[in-house]
């Protein structure tokens, strides 16, 4: 009787392992070719390199082609120079660097290479993962010299505009400096010819009031009347005179600038005026105290003169009201407004009046002769502010200027 003997033996396990381990072989061979950078897998010193398509392709090599000292292949450089850095790899199990590599067409990639280790039960493995970075590095050298230009372009423009600047600076300063010299000799002819004007003026007047005496018994009325003329025209040339004279002085003479203290000026101009302002109804009112400026005094009182005399000269108001009010501005100037209730001024004159001798009522006031807002334009002009009015036809006028808070 012969006897066969059998060993069962359960296998589905190692099935089972088997099976797992195809799996995972098959999920690693999968992200290896689908990595976006070349990957190779070695051992050290060299006697397997797996590397995968994105790798051969950057390189255009075939696979087995590099199965055979890659790395000199890559770097054409001597062996020596590849050992080193293998050395470096297995001494320190990671290495990371940039290096020029080569095409098999001989084209150059720059690259970066990074290597690490990793066990295997066969010993230690390598894996290198390699990133052309030729497009990027070319990208960064353009925008380099991109920016190096466009420095040079900004460098060159900013000489241009300096250059320019400066030229315009100076060709402004000369014709500054000119007009200022042809100003200052107008206002030297005005002086002297308002000066020579006015002796042959005196001597008309009189030799007039001599007439007057000498012929009195022999003249008519009429011929009375035209005497009165005379001597009447002759003094409001006087006075026309006198303005130009003093609108003449503003430029030429300069007074010592001092603290001075509006509200006194304002207070010791009421005292002034007070018998017209009794006449007149008038109440002059300063709602907030107003600033010490650094100024010319005299210049200032002159300015608060002629404001507050036209907006009392200007009204029709059975109670004229005047007030004087000053606000800081935030570029160290002060705002001062003389604001009356007066006739106003209509919109199209508002400029017109602060020309020389330039009228819009033509009542024949003794005192009146146009000049009085030049004069004051003058005064604030050449004491660094400006002067504009805002009025309403029937409502009143507010003449506002502005002055230094600090004299230069
Ligand atoms: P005038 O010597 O005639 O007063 P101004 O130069 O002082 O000369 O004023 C010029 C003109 O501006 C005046 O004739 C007047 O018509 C007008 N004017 C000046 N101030 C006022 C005011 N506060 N209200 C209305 N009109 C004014």
């Amino acid at each position: 009787m012969s006897h066969v003997n059998g060993i069962i033996r359960d296998v589905s396990r190692y099935k089972m392992v088997e099976l797992q381990l195809r799996d995972s072989e098959e999920h690693f061979r999968m992200m290896f070719e689908s990595s976006p950078d070349g990957l190779a897998i070695f051992d050290l010193p060299i006697t397997r390199f797996m590397c995968n398509h994105q790798f051969s392709q950057m390189f255009g090599y075939e696979q087995h082609e590099l199965q055979d000292s890659p790395w000199q292949k890559l770097m054409r450089v001597p062996d020596n120079a590849v050992h080193g850095r293998m050395d470096r790899l297995m001494r320190e199990g990671n290495i990371d660097f940039n290096a020029i590599l080569f095409t098999k067409l001989g084209k150059v990639l720059y690259c970066n290479v990074r290597c690490s280790r990793f066990h295997t039960s066969h010993g230690p493995r390598y894996c290198a993962v390699v990133r052309d970075m030729t497009d990027r590095r070319t990208l960064e050298f353009q925008l380099q010299q991109y920016s190096q230009k466009l420095e040079k372009l900004v460098e060159e423009r900013t000489q241009e505009l300096t250059y320019y600047s400066e030229k315009l600076e100076q060709l402004v300063s000369e014709r500054t400096a000119k007009l200022e010299a042809m100003n200052k000799e107008l206002e030297q002819f005005a002086y002297t010819i308002s000066h020579d004007l006015r002796a042959p003026l005196i001597a008309i007047e009189g030799f007039t009031e001599l007439l007057k005496d000498e012929l009195a018994d022999a003249l008519t009325d009429e011929s009375a009347e035209w005497m009165n003329i005379i001597v009447n025209s002759v003094q409001r040339m006087n006075h026309l005179i006198s303005d130009v004279l003093e609108l003449a002085r503003i430029g030429r003479v300069v007074g010592e600038k001092v603290e001075v203290n509006l509200n006194q000026v304002i207070d010791s101009i009421k005292q002034e005026f007070q018998i017209r302002m009794e006449e007149r109804h008038v109440t002059i009112s300063v709602p907030e105290p107003l600033p010490v400026i650094k100024t010319d005094l005299q210049r200032m009182r002159q300015v608060f003169q002629n404001l507050i005399s036209n907006a009392i000269k200007y009204n029709n108001k059975e109670n004229i009201e005047v007030a004087i009010t000053a606000e800081k501005r935030d570029d160290n100037m002060v705002e001062i407004v003389v604001r009356d209730n007066g006739i106003g001024i209509p919109e199209a004159s508002q400029k017109e009046i602060f020309l020389l001798f330039r009228r819009l009522q033509t009542g024949d006031e003794e005192d009146s002769t146009g000049a009085g807002l030049a004069i004051v334009k003058k005064i604030i002009n050449s004491l660094g502010g400006e002067i504009w009015v805002e009025s309403t036809v029937g409502e009143g006028s507010a003449f506002h200027f502005t002055l230094p808070l600090k004299a230069e």
